[in-house]
């Protein structure tokens, strides 16, 4: 616990000191706007020509009767004892990723969803591999199960979700985190947020105020991950120390959610790539017997990588698309047979196929081809 707040606690004196070191003075307190330029933080009055903010986001209130009993994320990382039994109300990237860690270290753990769906920025058949494993595993996870109420109980909390009763020792609320900008007076500097966040436009400004920035989770912009907040910074410091007028790119983005085993994607989703009509092929490989997936002794692992591609006009990928189709795959299919024939290994043929994906996601990133449009992999316990 100590180590993990380290990173969780107030700033380091060293990164204060850094900050000082380059001129920088900081204030410490709630910040909250009088007027355009000028923002109050405690007592202190701040005039400013440009403002940055970077204010975050917030759990989602559970509106639900007994919805103050549930803890939210920070809470359930501030822990110093595990309850015996836990339920996650909502099936999202941090009840996963609590889920896992939770049932690893020897609680009785139930995720309750309100739709069929869960994890639904990631493809179906591998969100199956996946929560197939967890429940294997002995983790409880029930889709169509809205949480209606929580009831204290003399030992514990009484969970009503879809008519049905979950008993624990501890209520998570991971229905998602939110944008909220109640201390900090958008209204006195005309600043326009909507549900996602500050609306900005291509180069983080305010569109209401150009002098104000929005970066990271409060701006309605990219996805929330830290990366992204950092890129958000780089470009809008670039805008405004050096007039640079870059923009933030955010195709192909990874992203990852940190489940046993974990799921990553790159790109698009076979729904949005189908979405946007393109024209795409699907390489599915299961991988579950490979040191990556035994090594941490997990039954099941997958990769999925698909290629976009265009015949109708001179498109790289429509020349990869040509090679792998009347090339590689006639070779794959005639090693193959070798294999089988002469030496009957699995794992000269799975190393074969390996190699052909390996041989398309490095074209693609040798050509700088934007993988957005282009190629998509979805990665369960993926090397
Ligand atoms: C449990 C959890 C797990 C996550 N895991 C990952 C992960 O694995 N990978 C990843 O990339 N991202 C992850 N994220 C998301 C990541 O933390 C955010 O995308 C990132 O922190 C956004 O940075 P930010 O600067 O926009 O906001 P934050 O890091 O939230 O910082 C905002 C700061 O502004 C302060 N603030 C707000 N209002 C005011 C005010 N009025 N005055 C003064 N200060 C104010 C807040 O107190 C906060 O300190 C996770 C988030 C959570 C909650």
């Amino acid at each position: 616990m100590t180590f993990k707040r380290a990173f969780t606690e107030a700033v380091s004196e060293s990164t204060e000191k850094g900050f000082a070191d380059a001129g920088i003075i900081s204030l410490h307190g709630d910040a909250r706007f009088i007027n355009p330029h000028e923002v109050l933080i405690g007592n202190e009055q701040v005039t400013a020509e440009t403002i940055i903010l970077a204010l975050g986001t917030v759990p989602a209130p559970l509106t639900i009767p007994g919805g103050e009993y549930a803890v939210d994320s920070e809470f359930f990382l501030d822990m110093d004892e595990l309850p015996e039994r836990i339920v996650f109300i909502g099936g999202w990237y941090i009840s996963f990723e609590f889920t896992c860690i939770a049932h690893t270290a020897g609680a009785d753990v139930t995720i309750l969803h309100r739709s069929q769906r869960l994890l639904k920025q990631f493809d179906k058949d591998l969100v199956t591999l996946l929560t197939g494993v967890m429940v294997e595993d002995g983790i409880k996870i029930q889709p169509e199960h809205p949480g209606e109420a929580i009831e204290k109980e003399e030992e514990g909390y009484r969970i009503t979700a879809d008519g049905e009763i979950f008993f624990a020792d501890l209520a998570v609320n991971a229905t998602g985190r939110i944008p909220d900008f109640t201390g900090m007076d958008l209204d006195q500097a005309a600043i326009t947020a909507g549900k996602r966040g500050i609306l900005v436009n291509e180069y983080m400004q305010s569109i209401s105020q150009p002098h104000v920035f929005a970066i990271g989770d409060c701006a309605a912009s990219g996805m929330q991950l830290a990366p992204v907040a950092d890129r958000e910074a780089e470009i809008v410091v670039g805008t405004i120390l050096n007039g640079t007028s870059q923009t933030v790119d955010y195709s192909g983005i990874p992203s990852s959610v940190f489940s046993l085993p974990p799921l990553s994607r790159v790109g698009l989703s076979e729904l949005e790539a189908e979405a946007k009509g393109l024209n795409f092929s699907v390489n599915f490989v299961d991988q579950s017997g490979y040191p990556s997936s035994k090594r941490i002794g997990k039954k099941k692992a997958a990769c999925k990588v698909s290629a976009y591609f265009s015949r109708s006009s001179f498109n790289p990928l429509g020349l990869l698309y040509t090679y792998i189709r009347y090339k590689v795959l006639p070779w794959i299919a005639e090693e193959e047979s070798f294999t089988r024939n002469e030496s009957d290994s699995p794992y000269i043929h799975k190393s074969i196929k390996r190699r052909a994906l390996a041989l398309v996601m490095r074209y693609c990133f040798d050509q700088s081809i934007n993988i957005t449009n282009t190629v998509l992999t979805f990665c369960l316990n993926s090397t």
